[in-house]
């Protein structure tokens, strides 16, 4: 379903009449092509305090498409490190390094703030660090013309370098006012062009919407893809997996064994990247709501994505240095009326994830992640009767919904070998959506 809004305030009169009448204005999202892979323009690097980090930063950031600059009158990104900030006093620097330059970011441009870790045992730089996340939640309140704001909380840049890459790029043109937290695992060598290359993924609910669009991504960044959907969707599978030269897996996931049947169809080599996206709604308020609408939704959101990790987990088929990405949504952090079934389903997703993320790791050499979609534009969304769908679209700091590309470049991110100090993370990809933030 076509944004008139946001085409209308894409014309003359209609930023003219827009900005008279006070309402929001979108600015189209520059997105990733393959005739236009980056950003374009400087990168401005600058310092808050004494970086451990500067000279590693640099040479990462000397690797992104962008030219590196300390000066720049109209950056198309800009990294703050602000990881050498140890007290409050030091927020000044913050304050004086991005002040003067915050109005000249180009349109669709980014801030990146670099915070430490929060410190548990010494209270001020707890206070100082935390403070960036307010600093940036702001920030990218702020920006507006398709601009982001993140905070990225790192131990090594080496291990930041997918995140910084992903950040500084159109890949990212829906997640915005985000804390990411990267570890220092040791960074995998990549090919940064085709990440995925060499690597098994498997897509749950891949048949149409956004499953299909992670297929895609996955596929475009190197990945042979494995793509499941229930049975009766199967002739659309097949198109999808012969289009990306994949392979079909028609499958019912809350099926009792899923997961040995899933197993079996990829040995003997294994699988890299399992994407849980396979969901289902079924909404009505719980006074409403019938036993026969609340467990399907808990069934197939949530405890066939339990099992299916178990299983493929306990057989081995998840190889050493691989990732699980499951979808969680904004309205299991929000919360949503008549999604009572939904929302507990999702929220159950954030919690598995959390809880799995250190002992999958030490265990099993993988990382287990969870996107969080905010309101993006699919056959689901086009659905919603016109008011809440206007709302759901204007109601984040880009105005706009987010596309399942956005979803899946995300993925894309999370899934690759060279994110492996990204764990246990929970990344909303939904503009900075006002809904639970
Ligand atoms: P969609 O309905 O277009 O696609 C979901 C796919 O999952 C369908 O192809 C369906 O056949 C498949 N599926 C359902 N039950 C299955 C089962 N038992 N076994 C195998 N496959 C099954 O939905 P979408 O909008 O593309 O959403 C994809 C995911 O993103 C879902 O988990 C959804 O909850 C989540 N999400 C979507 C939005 C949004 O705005 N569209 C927002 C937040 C979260």
């Amino acid at each position: 379903m076509a944004d008139r809004y946001l085409n209308f305030t894409g014309t003359a009169p209609g930023r003219f009449l827009t900005r008279r009448l006070g309402l929001p204005q979108p600015s189209p999202l520059r997105r990733w092509t393959p005739e236009s892979p980056s950003l374009e323009g400087e990168l401005l690097h600058l310092t808050a305090g004494e970086s451990p980090h500067e000279a590693d930063l640099r040479q990462i950031l000397t690797r992104t498409n962008l030219t590196l600059a300390t000066e720049s009158s109209h950056p198309a990104a800009v990294v703050l490190d602000a990881t050498g900030i140890s007290d409050t006093p030091g927020l000044a620097q913050v304050h004086a390094a991005l002040h003067p330059v915050v109005r000249s970011v180009a349109e669709n441009g980014r801030v990146v703030v670099l915070g430490a870790p929060v410190s548990p045992s010494d209270h001020h730089q707890a206070a100082a660090q935390q403070a960036l996340e307010g600093f940036v939640r702001s920030l990218g309140k702020e920006l507006g013309r398709g601009r982001t704001a993140t905070l990225v909380r790192m131990r090594s840049a080496e291990a930041a370098e997918s995140t910084l890459r992903f950040l500084l790029s159109p890949r990212s043109a829906y997640v915005s006012g985000q804390v990411i937290e990267v570890g220092d695992a040791q960074a995998a060598p990549c090919d940064w062009d085709r990440p995925l290359s060499g690597r098994t993924a498997l897509v749950t609910g891949a048949a149409r919407g956004i499953g299909e669009a992670v297929a895609e991504v996955l596929a475009r960044d190197g990945a042979h893809v494995v793509v499941l959907d229930v049975p009766s969707a199967q002739g659309d599978l097949v198109r999808v997996a012969d289009r990306l030269g994949g392979t079909a897996l028609p499958l019912d996931i809350t099926a009792d064994d899923a997961g040995e049947r899933m197993a079996s169809a990829l040995a003997p080599d294994g699988l890299d990247i399992l994407v849980h996206n396979a969901g289902i709604t079924r909404d009505r308020k719980l006074a409403n709501m019938p036993a026969d609408r609340w467990n399907p939704v808990l069934d197939v959101n949530l405890t066939s994505v339990l099992r299916t990790t178990d299983a493929l987990l306990k057989s081995g088929t998840l190889n050493r240095g691989g990732s699980v990405v499951a979808t969680a949504s904004i309205a299991g952090i929000a919360g949503n009326v008549g999604q009572t079934n939904y929302a507990a389903s999702k929220a159950g997703i954030i919690g598995l994830v959390r809880a799995l993320a250190p002992g999958a790791h030490a265990e099993h050499g993988v990382t287990v992640n969870a996107v969080a979609p905010g309101f993006i534009e699919t056959k689901m969304t086009a659905a919603v009767p016109l008011f809440i769908r206007e709302a759901g679209r204007r109601m984040n700091s880009l105005a706009q919904g987010g596309l399942p590309v956005d979803v899946a470049e995300t993925t894309a991110w999370l899934a690759a070998s060279a994110s492996g100090g990204v764990n246990g993370q929970v990344i909303r990809v939904c503009g900075q959506s006002l809904l639970g933030s």
